[in-house]
């Protein structure tokens, strides 16, 4: 018989797969070994279990009792490793030997890994939690960024400042990626100035595989070393090499591996040279023509585009794509201009920069946008790249993005689950008949549970302000003051997002009267949290932290507004399970999608929200509330100005009211249904398992079987 693993192999097991990281009760395991420790690691269980050898572990484990607990998380790790009966063995089993290939610059999966800015990484996060929930085969590509985002904090003058941590390879659960013979994988892409290598790290989400390419290697020149230092970070230059090494160096990553990809997923244009890649080896080792392979490389590449916004969308001009991609073109067959016109909607056109959207069009089957009306502008927006067509023809669709359920539903809230939904729901969380059975719960411990979220965010909140002030050196009086901001009796609304002009971050501050009315309400007072970075080159979006924090410090709204630094996946999880409202307010309709508040659907908190991304498709009349009615306006001031009116609105009259409305026991009889019926209407849409389940049925089997494809650009 196999001998029996110790605590301690079991623990490190579960630590090398981010798995626990979407188990509740692993990660209170984590913390019950060492609570302070735990909160200063930044969640990081790598390096609390090398602070905790075998025998010191099992003390601690007796101590806590913790053993069962830590052999039943085990047991059902082994079980969830092992199961081949997920949807995917059903549903996606032309992907069994050749999986899907995911592609994305960033991947937000856990506080401990930081390398994703925002929402972005935060949705490829979950496709690939979801992917393994429902045994997909996939793997995903992207980039290791040793220093990764940076960290926020707030000075004296409310200005925001940057800083960046180092990270140790050995702190994190990444390990080199091989090749079949067992040797560390290295790969390299030729430009006319030389080669650039970079190492492949792996890392296991649940049973998917990420790979991250990481150019921190001694055979590199010294500028190149530090190439995917920071995300985001650097001039167009680094940009495209960013992009080269993702691309270029993704696909032949997964060659040296061995892993023969069924179809290729490029999330958002910056991967979109994957393709180029792909059309490459069908030239060299097919002796394909180029617009044969090209047809064929399309046949098997999806494409997810994720802004409206025009910065969103990567331009090089012709000499940065001729150092980068000139090698890659001579093995392709092309002129400089044929290069160039992939990346154009004029081919010809000499006076449009090469632009990674367009390229990413040119090398897909099909193309989707990420809500219903994001499909809608998107085809506005790229309807020149198909003259012949009219727009509503334009062949761009959309998938609706969701969230990772056991990632965003807080523990407790969990429990509640389990009592009223059917067995193993979690199991099927994107089917609508599971969530039905929501409206059954009980009022009043729906409420209770979300009290005892919102507690937890009103405590956590409190420690991040009163370390805040005392990093400022505030007098002892307003560090005192700190600690009793916020009320949790009091209606508090969340505001967490990037201070990207468009999000209008501010836009509650522009009747700043009736904002102090509001939130001095003697009986009905309301209370705002709010966090959020603003890009480091981006002085507008810091004027506006600055904005927020002064406003903070203001006699008038000390306590009632407050804004927390450095938004993470941390600090979002205890904002969307803690608040009673999420606010959110883009200029519509600039937001594709938006996924921070279908995470406060699932905890039970209410959305207050423009009629865009999203929230456009979600709003019934009784499942939130809506800002204003979806109107916009050539003139943008106008819309600002109507927006804010309408904002002052809804809180005034429809929130607050319903908010405060008791019954004999205390309870908002009224808001709780609104909670439930938000639960119940949008818990299984707006959902990661749904939405990677529509990818797998709508995109990546067409893909994989090769079908002919509807884009007609090849
Ligand atoms: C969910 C999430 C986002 C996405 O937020 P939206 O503004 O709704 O797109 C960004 N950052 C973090 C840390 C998140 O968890």
């Amino acid at each position: 018989m196999a001998k029996q693993k110790t605590l301690h192999e079991k623990l490190t097991e579960l630590t090398s797969n981010l798995w626990w990281s979407w188990q509740p009760e692993v990660g209170e395991i984590f913390r019950s070994i060492d609570p302070l420790r735990w909160s200063k690691l930044a969640h990081n269980p790598v390096i609390l279990l090398q602070e905790f050898p075998p025998e010191k572990l099992e003390r601690r484990a007796m101590e806590m009792g913790l053993n069962t607990r830590i052999n039943w998380a085990y047991r059902r790790w082994v079980r969830y490793m092992e199961s081949t009966d997920a949807w995917g063995a059903r549903h996606a089993g032309v992907l069994g030997q050749r999986p899907a290939a995911y592609f994305s610059a960033e991947f937000g999966l856990h506080e401990s890994l930081p390398i994703y800015s925002g929402g972005l990484g935060v949705l490829s996060g979950d496709h690939l939690k979801s992917a393994s929930d429902l045994g997909v085969p996939l793997v995903g590509v992207g980039l290791f960024y040793d220093e990764g985002y940076f960290n926020q904090y707030i000075d004296d003058n409310g200005w925001q400042q940057e800083s960046y941590t180092e990270l140790n390879v050995d702190d994190l659960p990444v390990r080199p990626a091989l090749d079949p013979e067992g040797k560390p994988v290295v790969i390299s892409v030729a430009t006319r100035g030389g080669d650039i290598h970079a190492r492949v790290w792996r890392v296991d989400v649940g049973r998917v595989k990420l790979f991250l390419l990481d150019a921190d290697i001694e055979q590199n020149k010294d500028e190149d070393r530090q190439l995917t230092a920071r995300l985001y970070g650097g001039d167009q230059r680094t940009r495209i090499r960013q992009e080269i090494m993702l691309g270029i160096g993704g696909v032949r990553a997964l060659e040296a591996i061995g892993i023969q990809p069924g179809m290729f997923h490029m999330n958002e244009g910056h991967s979109a040279f994957a393709g180029l890649e792909v059309i490459r080896r069908r030239i060299t080792e097919d002796e394909l023509g180029f617009d044969e392979a090209l047809r064929e490389t399309a046949a098997m590449c999806v494409f997810t585009t994720h802004t409206p916004v025009p910065a969103g969308h990567d331009r090089f001009d012709a000499d940065l794509v001729e150092e980068h991609l000139g090698p890659l073109r001579d093995e392709l067959g092309l002129s400089h201009d044929a290069l160039l016109g992939l990346g154009r909607v004029e081919p010809q056109n000499m006076h449009e920069s090469f632009c990674m959207t367009v390229l990413a069009f040119k090398l897909s089957r099909q193309a989707n946008a990420v809500s219903s009306l994001h499909g809608v502008v998107s085809r506005r927006m790229w309807a020149n790249l198909w003259p012949w067509r009219s727009e509503e023809e334009i062949p761009i669709g959309h998938i609706t993005n969701g969230v990772h359920v056991p990632t965003w539903l807080a523990g407790q809230m969990r429990l509640l689950y389990d009592r009223v939904l059917p067995d193993h729901w979690y199991l099927n969380s994107g089917q609508p008949e599971v969530w039905a059975d929501f409206e059954s719960v009980s009022p009043g411990e729906l409420w209770e549970t979300h009290q005892l979220l919102k507690t937890r965010l009103i405590d956590y909140s409190r420690r991040k302000l009163v370390a805040q002030a005392e990093r400022r050196k505030e007098s002892p009086e307003q560090i005192e003051k700190m600690r009793a901001s916020l009320d949790p009796q009091i209606l508090t609304i969340g505001f967490a997002r990037r201070f990207a002009p468009y999000k209008r971050s501010d836009l509650f501050m522009r009747d700043l009267d009736l904002l102090a009315d509001l939130i001095g309400d003697e009986e009905r007072p309301i209370q705002f949290i709010f966090a959020g970075k603003a890009h480091p080159a981006d002085d507008n979006g810091k004027a506006i932290v600055q904005r927020i924090h002064q406003l903070s410090q203001d006699e008038r709204f000390r306590g009632r507004v407050v804004l927390l630094e450095n938004y993470d996946i941390n600090l979002g999880r205890h904002l969307v399970q803690g608040v009673d409202v999420w606010l959110n307010n883009p200029r519509r309709p600039l937001e594709a999608s938006g996924t921070s508040g279908q995470k406060v659907v699932l905890n039970g908190g209410l959305n207050c929200s423009i009629l865009d991304g999203w929230w456009a498709e979600a709003y019934d009349g009784s499942n939130g509330f809506a800002i204003g009615t979806g109107r916009t306006h050539v003139n943008q001031e106008i819309q600002d100005q109507r927006d804010a009116d309408s904002l002052m609105k809804v809180l005034t009259e429809e929130v607050v009211p319903l908010y405060y409305r008791r019954d004999v026991d205390d309870l908002p009889q009224e808001w709780i249904k609104r909670m439930k019926r938000a639960v119940r209407t949008l818990g299984w849409r707006f959902n990661a398992d749904r939405m990677v389940m529509d990818y797998v049925l709508e995109t990546y089997i067409g893909a994989s079987g090769g079908l002919s494809c509807d884009m007609d650009l090849h």
